[in-house]
């Protein structure tokens, strides 16, 4: 059941003490791929994984801003503070639970969200008022050439909203792109914003992004959201 679409008695009818919750970022993903790509990736595999589960789940609107400073020289990058950040997912978390749905998913699509999701997420575990996981789909599914706005989140736009992937800036994404994220010595990134190693906001070959591999990428991040339903609805808490 997708909140957006339903009117409140729809949601006082709802059977279920499951909710997903999507968050995105509005940031830069290179001179081809929208700026709400990792909006429109995570709402794509939460309603995908709750399709794919079987039992009743709610699927929030998606959290469209997140923490993505490092994306500012990029014109459309919008970014708020992490702490700005923690407080608006705790407070949906606590809304969510307030009706009853009280195991929450946050389905997440933005690397830069990772690490305040967790905290975050385990603050409301451990003091309530729900149990909360971060699910990352990029981190469930077999993702090696990850980069940004590379060939994985490429390919999963190109199934999911094709019309939105520029095919004629492919070439200039790479070759003005690069090749490995950071700027590392004796494993310490020395770079903080995305323009100090990456011309144009690319990292990875987008080139390489097929249709085929999208919804491969979509299928394999479903089911293991689906997977991950099943076992949150059974954990004690
Ligand atoms: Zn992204």
């Amino acid at each position: 059941m997708h909140l957006t679409e339903s009117t409140w008695t729809d949601a006082e009818d709802a059977e279920t003490d499951l909710a997903l919750l999507p968050v995105g970022s509005t940031e830069q993903h290179g001179p081809h791929a929208p700026l709400g790509t990792d909006i429109l990736t995570a709402e794509a595999v939460a309603e995908s994984g709750a399709e794919a589960y079987d039992g009743e789940v709610v699927v929030a609107p998606a959290i469209p801003v997140g923490v993505a400073e490092e994306h500012r020289h990029f014109n459309g990058t919008l970014w708020v503070s992490e702490d700005t950040f923690r407080d608006y997912v705790r407070e949906t978390i606590a809304s969510l639970a307030s009706h009853g749905w009280n195991r929450v998913i946050v389905v997440n699509g933005h690397g830069g969200n990772v690490s305040a999701l967790r905290e975050v997420c385990g603050q409301v575990s451990r003091r309530g008022p729900a149990y909360a996981v971060a699910f990352t789909w990029f981190d469930a599914v077999d993702a090696p050439d990850m980069g940004h706005g590379g060939p994985v989140e490429t390919s999963l736009l190109q199934a999911t909203d094709g019309e939105l992937v520029h095919a004629n800036r492919l070439d200039d994404a790479t070759a003005n792109g690069a090749d490995g994220w950071g700027e590392f010595e004796h494993g310490v990134n020395l770079a903080y914003d995305v323009v100090e190693f990456s011309e144009n906001g690319t990292v990875g070959d987008p080139r390489d992004a097929s249709t085929e591999r999208g919804e491969e990428l979509l299928d394999a991040a479903s089911n293991g959201l689906a997977d991950l339903l099943a076992t949150v609805r059974e954990r004690e808490r």
